[in-house]
């Protein structure tokens, strides 16, 4: 028994008003090559240059124009819920996200680790990392993000025992250019339900994570 479900009603982008939001990127990053200084147009290297950073500046973004990945949410009968769920939590992780920094614009990289304890519902595991990677396609501050990923699991679960969500990234504004520390990662968690009062199940999930 299963339903499709979905969060967050973003409709899909008609492919023409992406077009005209890609050419109008190009047109832009063109400026932003000239003002720099740039020749670019008489540069063999650099002539596709704007329309390459326009392209890629939409796919870092395309969480912002594309629907949710649709999740598969599986309703557990009495007597599963009783023999099956109990307070098992179901680990996920390490789950790669590549994502913007909203400050610099500049690329965010790292992995989450979810856990949760299912109430009646319990979510198709593959469609986990794809909703966090998802929720990654857009600027993003970490601090945020990590609470902003614990939001959404509650919207598409809303009966759950507990969540929690660990994320470790490195920000490249802080590796390529400003204080220029490149072993440094930011480290963010956020819990939510049992995990709160809990601390021996905060404890198994962060053993889990250093596995
Ligand atoms: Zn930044």
């Amino acid at each position: 028994m299963h339903r499709p479900i979905k969060s967050w009603e973003n409709l899909p982008l008609p492919p023409e008003e992406l077009e005209r939001k890609r050419e109008k990127l190009q047109e832009l990053f063109g400026e932003v090559l000239t003002t720099l200084g740039f020749d670019w147009k008489r540069d063999p290297n650099m002539v596709d240059t704007p329309k390459r950073i326009a392209k890629m500046f939409l796919e870092f973004t395309e969480g912002n124009f594309t629907p949710m990945p649709s999740i598969t949410v599986f309703d557990l009968s009495e007597m599963e819920k009783d023999r099956v769920v109990g307070n098992i939590p179901v680990f996920v992780g390490p789950i790669e996200i590549k994502s913007l920094c909203s400050h610099h614009f500049l690329p965010i990289m790292g992995n989450v680790y979810f856990e949760y304890i299912p109430e009646s519902k319990v979510l198709g595991l593959s469609k986990i990392p794809r909703i966090i990677k998802w929720l990654a396609r857009r600027p993003i501050i970490q601090e945020l993000f990590t609470r902003q990923i614990v939001k959404t699991f509650l919207e598409i679960l809303n009966n759950v025992k507990g969540i929690a969500v660990y994320v470790k990234a490195k920000h490249m504004c802080m590796t390529v250019r400003g204080v220029n520390e490149s072993n440094a990662y930011m480290i963010t968690e956020a819990f939510y339900g049992l995990y709160k009062e809990n601390e021996e199940l905060r404890a198994n999930f962060l053993r889990k994570i250093k596995e």
